[in-house]
């Protein structure tokens, strides 16, 4: 996510009327085994016994700086930022924004209404983008800003029952390489899958291939592109650890791999961190870089990020080309510059795939609000705004979103 403006630490804070609540200490969704019978009523488990297979996607979630501070074991609060010297100071814009955060606060706070939305709809699949490292590694690099968790922290993830983790993006390397390292390893060990990072290109290259039901599968590459703000000299290479970064004309080289890899009822995300923080435009690069990736390479769902707000959806030849999901998790409460994109209004996307067919079936968004560094559930007037606002992007691309149950909405198309 975020690139020097992002951190500008504002005179101005948001105003908002704030409830204080107790934090979201919510037992961990209990999810079922795939293929199990489904737990609540029909409708809250859409694909049991059926053939379909649903994710789970958001966009960045940053759980280091700030969020770090207030989980159990803070890492070193010292920063190397021109306008912020403390992560604590970050903890105090959403404290005079939003109200106190009780700290420590215990894995599952950050993820507040996100749980229950896990928990009704049970996706088969769980990935995010992790926009930061997960180190105690000092080895910061001069860059402006520098995202760190400690690694005691990894239960904030597993909490969430997250399956997977995509790197390629530009905080992995914050702190060095000895930074991505031991990312990697603590990831690894907390029986995390991670894509678009790795101690070579090899491995950076690799994708995460979750195992699923009926021996579905779901192949996840990750992709990062310098227009994100990944520093160049961060791919990875031949006995070089670092990012799995997109090259132009790649798409080639991904078909290939794709065709080496997929199976009859396979479903193949390409997950990307691409493009500015802020904004709506959609350049015709990564359009054009979209459906090359679903026609040549037969990639099924494009899960795009980086932006810091949601962006307009596609649906191409039935596959879903989400162009930016957005922040889901960060620390920039309080922070002044970009209200106009109301980057504390969130969504969960929920992509339910029919893999025999090929096609998307149906997207469901869940709007939520990021509060004290938690996710509540979207007012309804904050639920409309977002809607409204998605709506208008999603029609220059030819989608459209409809109203569903409880201020969710799900989007149209054909
Ligand atoms: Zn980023």
């Amino acid at each position: 996510m975020l690139h020097a403006t992002d951190a500008r630490p504002g005179h101005g804070t948001f105003s908002r009327a704030s409830t204080l609540a107790a934090p979201g200490i919510l037992a961990g969704p209990t999810r079922s085994k795939p293929g199990a019978p489904a737990g609540g009523r029909a409708s809250d488990a859409p694909n049991q016994n059926s053939n379909l297979l649903t994710l789970f996607l958001c966009g960045d979630v940053m759980t280091g700086r700030g969020v770090d501070q207030v989980l159990p074991h803070p890492s070193d609060p010292r920063l190397h930022e021109s306008f912020m010297d403390s992560a604590l100071g970050y903890v105090e814009l959403a404290e005079r924004a939003h109200g106190p955060i009780a700290r420590p606060v215990d894995f599952a706070y950050i993820w507040g209404d996100a749980l229950a939305e896990l928990e009704r709809v049970r996706p088969d699949v769980r990935i995010i983008n992790l926009e930061t490292s997960v180190t105690r590694s000092e080895d910061w690099v001069r860059k402006g800003i520098n995202y760190r968790m400690r690694p005691e922290h990894v239960p904030c993830l597993t909490a969430a029952k997250i399956d997977c983790c995509v790197l390629a993006n530009n905080h992995v390397l914050d702190w060095g390489t000895s930074g991505l390292v031991e990312t990697l390893e603590t990831l690894r060990k907390a029986n995390l899958k991670t894509a678009g990072a790795g101690r070579d290109r090899a491995e950076a290259e690799a994708p995460a291939i979750i195992e699923l039901f009926r021996e579905r599968r779901v192949a996840l590459f990750s992709f990062g592109s310098v227009t994100s703000g990944i520093p160049p000299d961060w791919a990875a290479a031949e006995g070089k650890p670092g990012v799995n970064l997109l090259e132009a004309g790649r798409v080639r080289k991904i078909a290939a791999s794709v065709k080496r890899l997929k199976r009859s009822g396979d479903v193949v995300v390409a997950s990307i961190h691409w493009g500015p923080n802020w904004g709506y435009e959609i350049p015709r690069e990564q359009t054009e870089l979209a459906h090359g990736l679903i026609y040549e390479a037969g990639v099924d769902v494009v899960h795009g990020h980086s932006s810091h707000h949601p962006k307009g959806i596609e649906v191409y030849r039935e596959k879903p080309i989400l162009y930016g999901c957005g922040d889901f998790l960060d620390d920039n409460e309080g922070i002044a510059g970009y209200e106009q994109f109301r980057n504390d209004l969130v969504l969960m996307y929920f992509v339910t795939i029919d893999p025999a067919a090929g096609r998307v079936v149906r997207l469901e968004m869940t709007p939520l609000r990021i509060e004290r560094f938690q996710l509540d559930r979207a007012s309804e007037v904050d639920a409309r705004w977002l809607r409204d606002r998605l709506a208008r992007e999603c029609a220059k691309l030819g989608t459209r979103l409809e109203e569903g149950a409880d201020d969710r909405f799900t989007l149209g198309w054909g």
